[in-house]
């Protein structure tokens, strides 16, 4: 996705369910004016993933191209901590990293999300040197797949709350030019990034810090939280304490608003088709 075939639309669109496979999860999303999604690549607590259907996803690049579905965004499953403090987490962080790289290489060029991790018997520092090493483990020179970290609301002693936590990560990283950053609206605010108020401040440190190139996805949510509450509970847009004039702000800012954007809202597709109508009516052409 580049900034020049997405011109003039509001890419938008929601997390939706592998488990009947890419075609079923695209036509969902044209159901409801999507122009991407997000899935997870297999349950979300964990455990075995789908075989990959070749037929499925070659029906899935056909409708894509089609219905201008340019790049859609997968999410590793929660349970995924490369900084556990326990040997055996830690170890399936390894596997399933390197087994979902390798299987996201059937559907070239798209996008692979996860929580960096963190644990509280040791420091954020010593987490982030555990991240960076199962990074440089997984990743491969050859791969079309771009992995982003995602800003955390700092639950605990989770790696990500603050963009200089991702930033040491990235530094750490020797083949940095696969990593990118996914911004989700909700865990900056709990961890008290002021995205309501100071929406260019918060940017520009995240600028300063890991630089707005490595921006490439946001995770659109409001939040049941006050800013800096550190809790992490979704809100539906314009229910939450970020509001829906904040989050349509940042869905037409100039330096974000060619970034696909991605509803993670306590809501089934009604709820999200809503949504999307309500934030395109309000992108600016
Ligand atoms: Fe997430
Ligand atoms: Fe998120
Ligand atoms: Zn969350």
């Amino acid at each position: 996705m580049n900034e020049n075939c997405s011109q003039g639309q509001l890419t938008l669109g929601c997390h939706l369910s592998i488990s009947k496979g890419f075609l079923k999860m695209a036509q969902t999303a044209v159901s409801i004016d999507a122009n991407t999604f997000q899935f997870f690549t297999r349950n979300p607590r964990g455990g075995a993933a789908k075989a990959v259907n070749q037929q499925d996803i070659d029906a899935f690049a056909a409708y894509c191209a089609e219905q201008g579905i340019h790049q859609v965004l997968a999410h590793a499953p929660y349970t995924l901590n490369a900084a556990s403090a326990n040997e055996q987490v830690r170890a399936f962080a390894f596997e399933v990293l390197a087994d979902d790289l390798r299987r996201m290489e059937h559907t070239p060029h798209q996008m692979y999300n996860f929580h960096p991790g963190g644990n509280s018997q040791q420091s954020i520092a010593e987490s982030i040197e555990q991240v960076a090493e199962v990074l440089n483990t997984v990743l491969s020179p050859g791969q079309t797949t771009m992995v982003l970290l995602e800003t955390m609301a700092g639950k605990g002693s989770e790696v990500g709350a603050s963009f200089d936590d991702l930033a040491q990560v990235i530094a750490r990283v020797e083949l940095e030019s696969h990593l990118g950053v996914c911004l989700d609206t909700c865990h900056v605010w709990d961890a008290g990034y002021d995205i309501v108020n100071n929406l260019d401040g918060v940017l520009e440190e995240f600028d300063s810090s890991i630089g707005l190139g490595r921006l490439r996805a946001i995770h659109l949510n409001d939040s049941l939280n006050e800013r800096g509450s550190h809790k992490d509970r979704h809100a539906k847009i314009g229910e939450g304490k970020i509001g829906f004039e904040a989050l349509a702000r940042i869905t037409n800012h100039p330096m974000l608003r060619h970034l696909p954007f991605y509803l993670e809202t306590p809501n089934e597709l009604p709820g999200y088709a809503d949504e999307i109508s309500r934030l395109r009516a309000r992108y600016l052409q």
